[in-house]
């Protein structure tokens, strides 16, 4: 199947900083980087911008990029991890993408890295159920230490109007699963209802899915230090901020082709589009993979 590569991307993901759990440090997005992104966003309409971190709530730069993207007819969505002291303001946002580890508020905390975090999300998102009618969308990243709270996490969304966004971690994770619990953890999401929920599992096209995940498809990341990626959890920069956001785009896609190369030739492509590219190795091939005789 030929595949279809877009001139610039539809979604643009940015960090605005960084915090390290060790040392609690903030780092913020590098200001050339930054005011690439607005020019782009000037000269462009009609895109998704998702901000995130870190904690873009703690950037002051948030409102006037905001301001930016809906001048210029852009959807806005934010990722926070709810490290604000007060509740922030809204305006220009279409869309706030909060994170839920664990139904276990203790294990919640640990996979967060911040023993207050369970507290905040629950806190926050009761708030915005009263308070906001943009999207809502609680993120689990299903790992070793949580992926029997699957059916249960996605329940306790539906009550609180929170639409579910399933995602696995990455194999380079800390509490990424082995191979049989991530086949078992697949085969779990593929019963699960298909409505109104969001799965970005490459995989599960093996299943009869659509692979949904825009990662490097659709969607392109760019880090606090110019650092590109098709995706947040991408392990590391496959290139770097070139002149502009398109000539930027055309790299990132040589070198996604040349991670799916292998994948190319498995007659399973059109369907899961080469797995998850944040799961590959250096020849291209997801850690995950249970095809045989292509590698
Ligand atoms: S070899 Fe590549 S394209 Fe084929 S099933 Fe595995 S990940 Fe998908």
């Amino acid at each position: 199947m030929k595949e279809t590569v877009l001139s610039r991307p539809f979604i643009l993901s940015l960090s605005l900083n960084k915090i390290s759990k060790a040392a609690v440090k903030t780092k913020t997005l590098d200001e050339q980087v930054y005011r690439c992104v607005c020019d782009y966003i000037g000269a462009n309409s009609n895109g998704v911008l998702v901000l995130t971190g870190g904690e873009p709530f703690l950037d002051s730069r948030l409102s006037e990029i905001l301001t930016y993207a809906r001048n210029r007819c852009w959807l806005t969505s934010v990722d926070t991890r709810c490290m604000f002291r007060e509740f922030p303001t809204l305006d220009g946002i279409q869309q706030i993408r909060l994170r839920l580890f664990s139904l276990n508020p203790n294990l919640h905390n640990k996979l967060a890295g911040d023993n207050r975090s369970f507290q905040k999300t629950m806190v926050f998102s009761k708030w915005l159920a009263d308070n906001y009618s943009g999207g809502k969308i609680m993120v689990f990243p299903v790992c070793r230490e949580n992926y029997t709270e699957i059916t249960a996490v996605l329940a306790w969304c539906r009550k609180l109007n929170l639409t579910p966004n399933i995602f696995v971690v990455p194999r380079k994770h800390e509490y990424a699963l082995d191979y049989q619990t991530y086949h078992i953890v697949q085969r779990t999401i593929s019963y699960l209802p298909l409505k109104d929920i969001i799965i970005d599992v490459p995989l599960l096209g093996l299943s009869g899915w659509s692979n949904i995940c825009p990662g490097g498809r659709l969607a392109m990341h760019i880090g606090i230090d110019g650092g590109i990626k098709p995706c947040p959890h991408f392990p590391y920069p496959l290139c770097w901020l070139e002149k502009d956001i398109p000539s930027t785009w055309r790299t990132l896609q040589e070198r996604i082709a040349d991670l799916n190369d292998l994948c190319r030739s498995c007659e399973h492509f059109s369907v899961c589009g080469g797995g998850c590219l944040a799961n590959k190795n250096e020849a291209g091939k997801d850690h995950y993979c249970p095809k045989e005789g292509v590698w």
